[in-house]
């Protein structure tokens, strides 16, 4: 369906006019969006929305209101009955918006026509204080990632520094984290039975502020405080120690409340709900979406939603845990799917729309091949606090069974009008060459593999070992290097009996915590002999609050306490970046002097043989890109279907994947969570 086929009253009222048209002359809820509205499942503002009017709330979206002048754009609606929403967007608004370079990126994916001036920085903060202006008794509330994962003390990369939760700053009422779908539900409940929002404190996933001289009779045995915002911003150390926390009851089942002090007020971060079970995750994805953007963009372009359009996300959370990734902090880290109805359902919608050519771009995740997992003894996991089921190695609790997926796709592959379904989410490789003691999953994975390769890759499949040295993937919690040899050894055998002649493309991060010039000249050479000429490598941006980024503020690891180096200087970073391009003429004499510099000339004659010149290929681009890694769950991109196998290219997740736990890791762990545990000397 084109917006033509439907009426304005199908999307949720951005406009006076079009709540009247709805017959509504006042609203319950009024959500302010930093992003573009579009009417999908995958952005939030649209969940957020539409489940509140399926429980029957009157609720408009403003989608990226102007924040200057008389801030019509926020009086236009009037207040609300209940209360403003802020959902800033489905990236955090400074990684949307620069690149690991603090460069201003190329577009804003989630604006019309890539436009950059259609929110501020830091929406939730600019957008709430203009709110509590304008209508200082009606509460705020604070969603999205942006708030998220800065709900606590965390480092701000674009500013250099430690900030306090965003509450702080905001001057809102309070933060549903993660997942917002439940707790705004119950705050509309709350605040219809007539409680006043200053008293709420006992919804799941939420946080909020109260003051100190209040609180101290609340506080519970069980609860962590952390370290004080203002110890923090003179101690490293405590930084690091409270990441630890901040990441431990982000997975755990049974979370403790997190409290913390910021000068005479408590952040009090509740623990999340349980997983939502499929019934839950199937009731928001089959709300009656239109899948479109709002008509106010007609032709305009909105990238966000071409990259979206004939995907089907699968599942929410993810038990991967690389460092570098928001999700599990967002998403939690048990996997909460949808059941097969309702992922078919879709895909037949998906069909129904005009311009498919038949080709799902996407049917995957967070992690393309999570779909189903999870303990097989629930008591085991109520009682864990492993950041990833995953890494060092696969838990044997895990149950990795790729058999439900299977049946999905074939389903899915089956619907009238589908020519081919892609897998452009990561795939985790890890947990395809695992060896399980049951020959059924093993057997499952390795058809799972072949109908991956065979049927399901648009001529290149895009895949994140992210680094080749395994110290380097201990810290990012991915698994060794040995493992992408696996894997591209059965993808290459495949490939071949099935007559193929497609590529892997591997994804790989430079200045991520614990890596020197030296594992990136190792890289180089490693690359060179498997005769990759590097495309998609990244620059470790340190988004807010993950593992990777506290390591690289405080230098330290936040399970350890162990000195970590970090590649800070421009100089430092290009002086790393430079080796994955070394292939290019230009980039040798700059690579040959780094080697010298770090008394490594041996590389020089393996990534230059005597009589060997620079092989570079003007077919081949090289493509840096400034894309953020894992600050959210991107959906894949999609790309125009093609003819021939092995012309197309495969679609992307900004997610890592990963391979398997590396199996060599020789210190004994000194915790549960393994991670970290390496000191440089
Ligand atoms: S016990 Fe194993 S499967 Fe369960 S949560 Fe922990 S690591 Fe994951």
């Amino acid at each position: 369906m084109d917006s033509s086929h439907y009426q304005l009253t199908d999307f949720l009222p951005t406009t006076k006019k079009e709540c009247m048209l709805r017959g509504w002359d006042e609203l319950d809820v009024i959500l302010f969006s930093g992003d573009a509205y579009i009417d999908h499942p995958s952005f939030g503002v649209a969940v957020i929305g539409r489940s509140l009017e399926a429980a029957g709330y009157r609720v408009a979206i403003v989608p990226q209101p102007d924040w200057h002048g008389d801030y019509r754009d926020f009086k236009k609606l009037g207040r609300p009955r209940l209360f403003f929403g802020i959902s800033p967007g489905c990236m955090d608004s400074m990684v949307n918006k620069y690149t690991a370079n603090r460069r201003l990126r190329a577009v804003d994916e989630y604006s019309p026509d890539g436009r950059h001036d259609c929110r501020p920085e830091y929406p939730t903060i600019v957008y709430s204080r203009i709110l509590k202006q304008l209508y200082p008794d009606v509460p705020v509330v604070l969603g999205g990632i942006e708030a998220s994962m800065r709900r606590l003390t965390h480092y701000d990369y674009w500013q250099d520094r430690l900030r306090p939760s965003i509450l702080c700053d905001s001057k809102a009422d309070l933060i549903l984290y993660g997942s917002g779908a439940k707790s705004i539900l119950q705050l509309c409940q709350d605040i219809d039975a007539g409680r006043r929002i200053a008293d709420i404190h006992d919804i799941p996933q939420t946080v909020y502020l109260t003051p100190i001289a209040q609180f101290a009779n609340e506080i519970k045995a069980d609860d962590i405080v952390l370290h004080a915002h203002e110890t923090c911003l003179h101690d490293k150390r405590a930084e690091a120690e409270n990441y630890r926390h901040i990441e431990e009851e982000s997975n755990k089942i049974h979370a403790q409340r997190l409290l913390q002090q910021v000068g005479k007020q408590y952040v009090v971060v509740n623990p999340p709900y349980p997983t939502m079970t499929t019934d839950e995750v199937d009731a928001l994805f089959d709300l009656p979406y239109t899948r479109l953007p709002h008509p106010k963009y007609k032709n305009k372009r909105l990238q966000a939603y071409d990259m979206i359009k004939f995907s089907i996300n699968m599942h929410q959370g993810c038990f991967g845990g690389c460092a570098f990734c928001t999700i599990s902090a967002h998403q939690g880290k048990f996997v909460a799917c949808r059941s097969q109805r309702s992922i078919v359902e879709e895909a037949r919608k998906v069909t129904q729309m005009p311009d498919f050519k038949g080709y799902i771009s996407d049917l995957g995740g967070p992690s393309a091949n999570m779909y189903g997992m999870r303990g097989r003894n629930l008591k085991a996991c109520e009682h864990c606090k492993r950041p990833s089921c995953i890494h060092p190695e696969i838990c044997p609790n895990l149950n990795v069974d790729h058999s439900q997926l299977l049946e999905i796709y074939r389903a899915v592959d089956a619907l009238p009008g589908v020519k081919k379904s892609f897998i452009g989410s990561g795939v985790r490789y890890d947990l395809l060459l695992h060896k399980s003691k049951d020959e059924t999953l093993n057997a499952a994975a390795k058809q799972y593999t072949r109908e991956l390769i065979v049927n399901h890759v648009s001529g290149r499949l895009k895949i994140a070992p992210e680094h080749t040295q395994d110290e380097v993937l201990q810290l990012m919690r991915k698994p060794s290097f040995s493992q992408f040899y696996a894997f591209k050894e059965i993808f290459d055998q495949v490939n071949k009996e099935a007559g193929l002649k497609q590529q892997l493309i591997p994804y790989f991060i430079s200045s991520h915590p614990g890596c020197r010039e030296e594992d990136m000249a190792e890289l180089a050479v490693i690359t060179k002999k498997l005769n990759f000429q590097l495309e998609q490598v990244q620059d470790f941006t340190p988004t807010p609050m993950t593992i990777s980024t506290e390591a690289w503020y405080t230098g330290y690891n936040p399970y350890t306490l162990e000195p970590v180096f970090s590649a800070k200087t421009p100089q430092e970073k290009l002086a790393q970046r430079q080796f994955f391009f070394w292939y290019k003429a230009e980039e040798r004499k700059g690579i040959a002097r780094e080697l010298r510099r770090i008394h490594r000339e041996d590389l020089i004659a393996a990534l230059f043989p005597k009589g060997q010149s620079a092989s570079f290929s003007k077919s081949h681009t090289a493509h840096y890109d400034d894309r953020p890694i894992g600050s959210t769950y991107t959906p894949p991109t999609h790309e125009a279907p093609i003819a021939k196998r092995h012309e197309g290219s495969q679609n992307t997740h900004q997610k890592a994947t990963a391979t398997q736990g590396s199996p060599k890791a020789k210190a004994k762990p000194k915790s549960f969570n393994p991670n970290f545990r390496r000191r440089r000397k």
